[in-house]
């Protein structure tokens, strides 16, 4: 069955006239941003909503790359959740100081979807196989979420409850994503896909950065071999140490071991595993490479 069941239609004007409506319309409404999820799922029957809350109109308010501030955000780049994928595969001040951000972009999907899809609805869309759910584990970032009673801050490795499950409660909306920057910090993702523009058969995001000629900080997260992959004992291997081929075997086993991918039609648990691992020494290697040029 290709046509969603029948529903209603609001268009929010505003993040706070959208906060209104989802009081108003209770948990049978949900929040539509680019539909490259939702409808789909709604086609299918999977997700049959009385009411869609429009936030397209939005864009104005919570379409937005922010450079870090002086507003008590100094360390921080600010994306609004209503941001589009075309819009961070384009950011300069994002290719400069997170570069992960346009490696995942620029295998995710194609240009129809990333012209509407937005990174608030692939986060809050929470499905395992996402790409800039592990970047954003990767990178450290903040999620703040907005309700009618203020606002909180999440970190992104609590955001997610689980497959399609998010710290987003009934009555509250995802605002704003925050990244924090590091001076000698560098990032970057590694895919490998079925086909050009395909979810990902397994995937790696690694953040670092060095001081003192040794890794400081450390994230390491995967895609699509398991819920919420992201290892500490992979990323604690790594502190402390002066960054070397070797290291980034060692953390990017451990990485491996800790993740729980499924065999399917994109390929065996093993091959899943072994790819996860090869991809995160790739990423940790790029992402090295990034920092040190970063701090010369
Ligand atoms: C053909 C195709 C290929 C794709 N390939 C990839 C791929 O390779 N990699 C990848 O990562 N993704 C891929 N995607 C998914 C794509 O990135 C979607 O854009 C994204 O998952 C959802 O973003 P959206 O803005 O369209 O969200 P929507 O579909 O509008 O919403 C998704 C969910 O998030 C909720 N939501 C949306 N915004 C908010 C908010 N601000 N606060 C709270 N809840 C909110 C909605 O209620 C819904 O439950 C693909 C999609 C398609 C159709």
């Amino acid at each position: 069955m290709q046509v969603p069941a029948p529903f209603e239609y609001e268009r929010a004007t505003s993040v706070d006239h959208a906060l209104d409506l989802l009081a108003v319309l209770g948990p049978g409404a949900r929040l539509l941003a680019g539909g490259h999820s939702l409808l789909p799922m709604m086609k299918l029957r999977l997700a049959t909503p009385e009411y869609l809350i429009d936030l397209d109109g939005l864009a104005g308010e919570l379409g937005y790359i922010r450079e870090p501030g002086p507003d008590g955000l100094g360390d921080e780049i600010r994306i609004g959740a209503l941001t589009r994928h075309r819009e961070l595969l384009e950011s300069e001040l994002l290719a400069q100081r997170l570069a992960i951000f346009p490696d995942a972009e620029r295998v995710i999907a194609d240009p129809v979807v990333r012209n509407r899809g937005t990174i608030g609805g692939a986060l809050c869309q929470a499905d395992p196989s996402e790409d800039l759910s592990a970047v954003c584990a990767a990178v450290g970032a903040r999620m703040v979420i907005r309700g009618l009673e203020g606002q909180r801050v999440v970190d992104m490795r609590e955001f997610h409850r689980g497959p399609y499950r998010t710290a987003v409660d009934d009555g509250e909306m995802l605002v704003e994503i925050r990244v924090p920057i590091r001076p000698a910090g560098g990032s970057a993702y590694e895919k490998v896909g079925r086909r050009a523009g395909d979810w990902a058969v397994a995937a790696a995001a690694a953040s670092v950065s060095i001081a003192d000629g040794a890794i400081e900080q450390a994230g390491i997260a995967l895609t699509a071999v398991g819920a919420g992959v992201t290892s500490a004992e992979a990323e604690q291997l790594l502190v402390g140490r002066a960054p070397s081929e070797g290291l980034f075997g060692a953390a990017a086993e451990l990485a491996a071991a800790a993740c729980s991918p499924v065999s399917d039609q994109r390929g065996s648990a093993d091959y899943k595993r072994h790819a996860a691992g090869e991809l995160a020494r790739r990423a940790l290697r790029r992402a090295t490479g990034r920092a040190l040029r970063a701090q010369a």
